[in-house]
């Protein structure tokens, strides 16, 4: 997806200015509340007039002030999903699912309503009124019809936002496998930063209605360490787990990793704080922590009192963070050899 932009749009106080070209189709629009995201996504969509500019989405122009374009939203083959799901209270599930898809062409349909209810287990709420659904539900069902209608740009609005934490962290696997699986680019539209590093590949950075940089998460969480001290998120991949005992063993790259059983999902990616990764300068003889991987210093940056660590485990990086006496008292270098010690409870099943 090619989305070039050049926007103008004042509200008196708040003055809304921005020029960028993007070609991607995992894109974050990330900012503090206020700064303009949402703002940006409705010029986008059309349910909010610019004062002046231009937008084109791949070949297409949905709108330049210079030569009077302005494509009513349903023209732009943009679908939105907001915080709220906006569906139609006296509709079933199912049909509000087929409410896009059937004001589209059939030619442009090219995903069928079976296959969307069953990424994202609505199945079997097929028959149901949208009254009786959870807020979880409901935002799914907002996904699937956003998908059905099979839009060239899907923008995603802070869709976890109305949700509570527990619920968050559960939908946001069915988020990136079902935006994954039917390939839709698309733009996430949030203040987390947690969710730009698990939904996007490149963010744009907004503050004050202005674009600040063109950047990515993981470059934004690394920054954002030095801010709130609550450190770095480690997030790896594991892969094969097999049974030893009561742990189960992953394939982290080369690197064997055992984690406790919690009944997770058997693949996937697994957060590690920093904090929770210790540093041995010599292989300690007796430890209780499960995993103790040989690593070399990468690099070294102080952070407020600790220092981050970054460590070469075979082909895979890892974060520690250690205090900063600790540090003086290892003699940590970049480039010497380390062992990193990880308890086998350390590791949080993600997405
Ligand atoms: P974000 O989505 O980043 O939280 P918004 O784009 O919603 O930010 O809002 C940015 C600013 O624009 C806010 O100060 C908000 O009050 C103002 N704003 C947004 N929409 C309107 C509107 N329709 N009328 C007046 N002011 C608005
Ligand atoms: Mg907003």
């Amino acid at each position: 997806m090619h989305l070039d932009v050049e926007l103008h749009k004042s509200f008196g106080r708040f003055d809304f200015a921005t020029g960028f070209q993007i070609e991607g189709s995992r894109i974050g629009i990330f900012g503090p509340s206020g700064s303009g995201k949402s703002t940006l996504g409705n010029l986008l969509a059309g349910l909010l007039p610019p004062d002046a500019g231009r937008v084109c989405l791949n070949e297409h122009c949905l709108f330049d002030s210079s030569t009077g374009v302005n494509l009513a939203p349903e023209k732009r083959r943009v679908a939105v999903v907001f915080q709220h799901a906006h569906l139609f209270p006296h509709l079933s599930v199912r049909n509000n699912l087929l409410y896009g898809y059937r004001r589209i062409a059939a030619r442009r349909r090219k995903l069928d309503i079976e296959e969307v209810a069953e990424a994202l287990t609505l199945g079997h709420l097929l028959k149901r009124r949208i009254g009786g659904l959870s807020g979880g539900e409901k935002q799914r069902v907002a996904l699937g019809r956003a998908l059905l209608a099979c839009p060239d740009l899907l923008i995603l609005d802070e869709p976890l936002s109305a949700l509570d934490k527990g619920l968050k962290d559960q939908i946001i696997p069915y988020l990136r496998k079902t935006l994954r699986r039917f390939a839709i680019p698309y733009l996430y539209i949030s203040h987390s930063l947690g969710e730009m590093r698990l939904l996007t590949d490149q963010v744009l950075h907004f503050s004050a209605g202005r674009l600040q940089e063109v950047t990515d998460a993981e470059t934004l969480a690394r920054r954002r360490i030095s801010d709130n001290g609550t450190g770095y998120l480690n997030h790896l991949h594991l892969s094969d787990p097999r049974e030893v005992g009561s742990m189960l063993a992953y394939r982290w790259g080369s690197n064997e990793l055992f984690l406790i059983d919690h009944g997770q999902p058997r693949n996937g990616l697994f957060a590690l704080a920093s904090k929770e990764v210790l540093l041995f300068k010599k292989h300690p003889q007796a430890l209780s922590a499960r995993n103790l991987l040989c690593s070399s210093i990468l690099a070294m940056t102080p952070r407020g009192g600790s220092v981050e660590v970054r460590l070469q485990c075979c082909e895979e990086e890892l974060t520690a963070q250690v205090v900063r006496e600790a540090a003086l008292e290892l003699g940590l270098e970049v480039g010497m050899p380390i062992y990193a010690a990880i308890k086998a409870s350390a590791f949080r099943w993600m997405a």
